[in-house]
């Protein structure tokens, strides 16, 4: 997909508006929301425009692509984040690249990371990713399951969690607010009862078609691609 920059220019402004609007009408300041920019559609060159624009934060599901990218942009002002599925045979590889893993969906995922993050003496911040939409070709931790996967993370002492992720169902808006705002109260619930070194401040929720109820629910970051290249 190649793109001009001045399409990637004015589908940013008119995300970045929108973001500040969603937090506007539910009280929040827009600098709360935090804006992932997707690049999994396009190229090195697409990349260059938006970091040119002011976007700092990208994110790549897939590893190999995000090896590449970091590699050609070589740009330490860009924080990367993985919000794909990754396999533990990638994670040693992955980790020198990344600031965040959204993607975390096991704990033998999770306890692979940590093994790494321990060889290369770093921490590691990652988030939980939550099947929220119920359905059973998507990634995640089943919501039941995430009492007692945060009391053992809390003994992975390389991995720090940061929150939670999920992907609303495609589908109506009202069914993604619902999804959103299980995520949010499945966090509110997991503060109340787990170990207090657990503080689940980011909620990792909502994209191009959705992200507006996503900053409505309580998301503080948002993953937006398509929308910007359209
Ligand atoms: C592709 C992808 C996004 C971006 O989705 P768009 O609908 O294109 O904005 C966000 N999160 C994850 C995990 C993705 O794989």
């Amino acid at each position: 997909m190649a793109v001009d920059a001045e399409k990637i220019q004015a589908n940013l402004a008119g995300i970045r508006e929108r973001v500040s609007q969603a937090a506007a009408n539910c009280g929040r300041a827009a600098s709360d929301v935090q804006l992932v920019v997707v690049t999994k559609y396009v190229g090195v060159d697409e990349t260059r425009i938006l970091r040119e624009n002011g976007c700092v934060v990208l994110g790549e599901s897939r590893p190999q692509e995000l090896m590449r990218k970091t590699r050609a942009l070589s740009d330490p002002g860009l924080e990367w984040h993985l919000i794909g599925h990754l396999q533990r045979n990638k994670v040693r590889s992955v980790l020198p690249l990344v600031d965040l893993i959204h993607s975390c969906d096991s704990l033998r995922l999770l306890d692979a990371i940590n093994r790494e993050a321990m060889k290369a003496a770093k921490q590691v911040s990652v988030l939980l990713e939550v099947n929220i939409s119920g359905e059973s070709e998507k990634h995640g931790f089943a919501a039941e399951a995430l009492p007692s996967v945060l009391t053992q993370v809390v003994e992975l002492r390389n991995i720090c969690v940061q929150g939670l992720m999920g992907m609303a169902r495609r589908g109506s808006i009202a069914t993604a607010r619902q999804n959103f705002s299980s995520l949010r109260e499945l966090r509110d619930q997991l503060l109340l009862d787990c170990p207090c070194e657990v503080q689940l401040k980011e909620l990792s929720m909502g994209m191009s078609n959705d992200f507006e109820v996503a900053i409505e629910e309580g998301a503080t970051i948002v993953r937006i691609g398509s929308a910007l290249f359209q």
